[in-house]
């Protein structure tokens, strides 16, 4: 790659964060890569933007050339349908909506319960998990030899699977913000504690 092209390339992913339409073209390859590679180290609002730009840049070069880009067109398509969520998004996205009702006036809230669905519908996710390390867990483990590590009572149960005690593994600072995967960065915590950990 050439200095002029290094800096486009710089350029464009600039362009592509910000949802702003690019003029330089990159090829279907290279523009797969951006996109998910923004999905994968931004998230999913990063990468509405990234399409953003790439439908933007798509309208522009194809009216000024004439000649359909239809594999870059065809994974926008794709990765526009896609709903894609960490493992804890939803719990997050449903906790803003439970807060909404509440405040919301029991007569209201009761109308719609009247009109709602029973039946629960379902919505197909594509779920970003990041590929954990086994030896953190078990070094965590052994650690706190079976009590949380924040209250530091015993844990509240053992699973059943093998007799172990319950305890989950917490990343002080989390995986989604740039935290590592070390013993370091991890602790063992009680249900209750994790939970006070997240949302307290
Ligand atoms: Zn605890
Ligand atoms: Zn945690």
């Amino acid at each position: 790659m050439n200095q002029a092209s290094a800096s486009d390339y710089i350029n464009n992913f600039k362009l592509f964060m910000a949802g702003r339409v690019y003029h330089r073209t990159l090829s279907a390859y290279a523009t797969r890569y951006y996109l998910d590679s923004i999905l994968a180290d931004f998230g999913e609002d990063a990468l509405k933007k990234a399409l953003e730009a790439v439908s933007q840049h798509l309208d522009y070069y194809e009216n000024l050339t004439g000649a359909p880009q239809s594999k870059i067109r065809a994974a926008v398509k794709e990765l526009s349908s896609m709903h894609i969520q960490s493992a804890e998004s939803y719990e997050e996205k449903l906790q803003d909506q439970v807060r909404k009702s509440l405040k919301d006036s029991p007569t209201a809230r009761r109308a719609r319960l009247a009109a709602a669905e029973k039946q629960p519908s379902k919505l197909a996710v594509t779920v970003m998990v990041y590929r954990r390390n086994p030896d953190v867990v078990a070094e965590v483990l052994l650690r706190a030899n079976g009590s949380c590590e924040a209250c530091r009572k015993k844990a509240p149960f053992a699973r059943a699977k093998d007799g172990s005690p319950y305890l989950e593994i917490h990343h002080e600072l989390q995986l989604a913000k740039g935290g590592d995967d070390t013993v370091a960065n991890a602790m063992a915590l009680c249900p209750n504690c994790h939970r006070a950990k997240h949302y307290a």
